[in-house]
């Protein structure tokens, strides 16, 4: 018999069908043995009945088994109907019943809510914990959310282009994940700390409108809600100003809510914008929380943080790019940028999309020419020989005609975490990392064999064991 999902079995009353998922759920009451059985369209309650060929093999099936079930649609009595429950209204009469795997019992109920559980439990079992409904429901609304992402972007004359995960360098202020190569031994790729370079390129290609769901890798200290790998909606256009990103990408944000969450407020639309002096000052950090009801879990207060400063001092006095370093200056202050003048004072064309405190997105009106490109690395106290060796391929194709550009990158797993009240970015990612770069599943990072040292010629100093 053909397999009925479990959502279709509302319109089956009073028909034989063949269902196939797990037992959520088991409730041997002697005489009469319950189910609840889920699929990955939902849940529905079974009960196999005094006499029926099918109770010696459901006595033998506990929680989680795969089963396949014969069985009849049956409307439940008025009385035992439940319903706020999915197929509340109807019962499916177990005629026969399959096992087609066992399952040893779980390593903790996964039916439940699984955040008071020991996170490091469910990270190792991470495919068991996405049985749960919360994490099903979280991955599936990711994946409608980036679906609508690809949608706007298509429909907007965006071109999707995968852009290399193994390349040169991304300086991008984090540290770079080396890959060695063993056909240039002692040489490195490194992994993208996000598609910047490559996305400014394309705009020299000739693109003008690029997007990509995005991975990027960051090595960064152990910091509580970062993942050394996430996901971003990274998108580059040409011939635009600053005002041309944030009206593209504001309606998209308020379309994506409309659509997905229609439960959900945004505070004010327009979004409020502030200049970054403006938000230090009065909220005292560069991603404020404009909310009016903190408590409100459907409340979503957006707001554009603009005029960064493009150079920042770090802690041993160094200087180094707020962003990144291939912003432009804002024109009131091109001039000190051209003297090198003053530098903590100049400001970027670049900007925050802010979402209830959290940074979604940051993007900036990119340089375009050799000069300016140049000066930037000048002042930033990269020697020329460096500049040609880090950046020349960037130096050189500004060099061809590369139109002005900007573009955007909104962080999606925050986007995910914020729209499903998710405690924290783990919760929407499929496989996640510990908050050490963990993969406790796995196992990983994990030494590798000796042979594969020798074949990248790779000798080992390791610090002694603490
Ligand atoms: N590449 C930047 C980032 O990852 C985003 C951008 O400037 O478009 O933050």
């Amino acid at each position: 018999m053909e397999r009925t999902r479990i959502v279709e079995l509302g319109s089956k009353v009073g028909q034989t069908v063949s269902v196939s998922g797990w037992v959520d759920v088991r409730r041997d009451q002697g005489k009469l043995v319950f189910f609840d059985f889920r699929d990955a369209s939902g849940y529905v309650q079974g009960v196999v009945l005094p006499g029926s060929p099918a109770m010696e093999t459901a006595k033998d099936i506990r929680n989680e088994y795969v089963v396949r079930v014969e069985g009849k649609v049956n409307k439940r009595p008025e009385k035992n109907a439940q319903a706020d429950k999915q197929n509340g209204d109807i019962e499916l009469e177990i005629l026969g019943i399959e096992i087609l795997n066992a399952s040893e019992p779980m390593p903790y109920d996964i039916t439940g809510d699984t955040l008071p559980v020991d996170e490091s439990v469910r990270l190792k079992y991470r495919y068991l914990d996405l049985r749960n409904p919360r994490m099903q429901r979280n991955l599936r609304m990711r994946d409608k959310i980036v679906s609508f992402f690809r949608d706007y972007m298509h429909a907007h004359g965006f071109v999707e282009v995968e852009t290399p995960l193994m390349m040169k360098g991304t300086p991008e202020g984090s540290r770079e994940y080396v890959v060695p190569s063993r056909l240039e031994p002692g040489k490195f790729y490194v992994l993208p700390q996000s598609p910047q370079q490559f996305k400014q390129l394309l705009m020299v290609g000739g693109l003008e409108k690029y997007f990509q769901i995005a991975r990027c890798m960051r090595d960064e200290d152990t910091r509580g809600d970062r993942q050394p790998e996430f996901t971003q909606l990274d998108f580059e256009m040409s011939f635009v100003e600053q005002e041309d990103v944030l009206s593209y990408t504001e309606p998209m944000f308020i379309e994506l809510v409309k659509a997905l969450y229609p439960e959900k407020h945004i505070t004010q639309i327009p979004f409020p914008r502030l200049t970054y002096a403006e938000s230090m000052g009065k909220h005292g950090n560069d991603k404020p929380d404009l909310r009016k009801d903190k408590n409100d879990p459907n409340e979503l207060a957006f707001a554009w943080v603009v005029d960064f400063p493009m150079f920042e001092k770090m802690d041993d006095g160094s200087i180094q790019a707020a962003h990144h370093p291939f912003c432009s200056v804002k024109p009131e202050d091109r001039e000190k940028f051209l003297k090198g003048e003053d530098l903590f004072s100049i400001r970027a064309n670049s900007y925050d999309l802010v979402l209830n405190g959290y940074e979604l997105s940051s993007g900036s009106i990119r340089i375009h020419t050799r000069e300016e490109q140049a000066q930037v690395f000048n002042l930033l106290n990269i020697s020329k020989e460096e500049q040609q060796a880090r950046f020349g391929h960037m130096l050189e194709a500004f060099t061809y005609g590369t139109p002005p550009h900007g573009g955007f990158a909104p962080g999606i797993d925050r986007i995910v975490m914020l729209l499903e009240n998710q405690p924290n970015i783990r919760e929407v990612i499929a496989f996640p990392k510990t908050g050490e770069g963990k993969d406790l599943m796995a196992g990983a990072p994990a030494s590798i064999s000796e042979q594969q040292l020798q074949e990248l010629s790779i000798k080992l100093d390791l610090p002694p064991a603490k």
